[in-house]
């Protein structure tokens, strides 16, 4: 059953002008229509290149950006139209665990303290003591000494940072954890402990994740079902394996074409699929599909002109493209061949 669904979510930001900026100009479709289902106990990776608008997605679903239109369901309330003051007894149980470890945490308070702010505001635990007895707890599951306590976030290394992020998400005590870029910021020798501890934690809390990133190998192992954001839209989605052994979107081929082979002694015999051009502006997004203007499979007329739903083609496969059997089946070409 799905415990997080979104339904034609949109976040719009206006662009301002004038000398108190008060006038709207136009609008950045910074996340346009996205739709897509997370059930309980499940890792939902999405990715896509930075700009695309996973992250604002990601902070939609926390309401720490306005939603446009759309609905975020959660355990069936729908989040978009709750009135703030409900919105905060939600916010307990979704948590989000951020790119920069250092960033985000305190430099002043030590972890203690930082754990403990967000339990006293949710009202966890009778009184410091019981909140210190439960932070360590969750310092020792995260894989850091319980007397990380007294200490602040400048004595620990990146990799531990993030493990203070993972406990200041859990001592919460969330059903969801937004994770953006969770390991991007790491070490690559980091990265996989970090990964791994992730996995860990869903498996004995039985966490939902939502793991946000740009890098196609980052959310591989860790995903069930992923889903490749461009220009504030899903182009495809599929369940992890499906997606890595027959990427159906054009633009899904090129990011998978330029994962690097992970074992060095196997000849990459890939053909890499360079994409022309910038990602373009989502203050001025292309008409038609918004891939059109990169893609290398692009047809003349209706690319240009009609844009492509998400198209389900079997066991939860889904892309948007008005010609993803045809490139399958090799009668269309790509235009940077001939
Ligand atoms: Fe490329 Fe056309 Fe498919 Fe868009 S609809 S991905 S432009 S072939």
């Amino acid at each position: 059953m799905s415990l997080l669904e979104l339904d034609d979510v949109k976040v719009h930001f206006p662009v301002k002008k004038g000398v108190l900026f008060d006038r709207t100009v136009g609008h950045v479709y910074a996340v346009d229509g996205i739709s897509l289902s997370v059930s309980a106990g499940q890792t939902y990776g999405l990715v896509g290149e930075s700009g695309c608008g996973k992250t604002t997605l990601g902070r939609a679903v926390l309401r720490l950006v306005d939603i446009t239109d759309g609905e975020v369901v959660f355990d069936g309330t729908d989040l978009a139209k709750l009135p703030e003051e409900e919105m905060r007894r939600f916010r307990r149980r979704l948590q989000m665990v951020f790119q920069d470890p250092l960033g985000s945490l305190n430099p002043r308070q030590n972890i203690e303290s930082i754990l403990s702010e967000g339990m006293a505001a949710h009202g966890i635990g009778a009184n410091q003591e019981e909140r210190r007895e439960k932070i360590k707890a969750i310092l020792t599951r995260v894989g850091l000494p319980a007397n990380a306590l007294s200490r602040y976030p400048h004595e620990f290394s990146g990799g531990q940072r993030q493990r203070i992020g993972i406990a200041r998400a859990l001592v919460l005590e969330p059903d969801v954890i937004i994770c953006d870029e969770p390991v991007s910021a790491l070490d690559v020798s980091i990265q996989a402990q970090v990964i791994n501890l992730l996995e860990e934690l869903q498996e004995q809390l039985g966490l939902t994740y939502l793991v946000i990133a740009h890098d196609l190998a980052v959310v591989r192992h860790i995903s069930d079902v992923i889903g490749v954001m461009y220009l504030g839209s899903l182009v495809e989605e599929a369940p992890s394996d499906a997606l890595y052994a027959s990427p159906r979107h054009p633009y899904t081929k090129a990011l998978m074409s330029a994962v690097p082979v992970p074992d060095p002694d196997i000849e990459d015999r890939r053909e890499r699929i360079l994409l022309r051009g910038d990602l373009p502006s989502p203050a001025d997004p292309p008409a038609g599909c918004r891939f059109h203007t990169r893609c290398p499979w692009a047809q003349p007329g209706k690319c240009a002109t009609e844009r492509p739903g998400l198209t389900d083609l079997g066991d939860g496969h889904k892309v948007a493209c008005h010609f993803a059997k045809e490139i399958e089946d090799g009668t269309v070409q790509r235009g940077d061949e001939s």
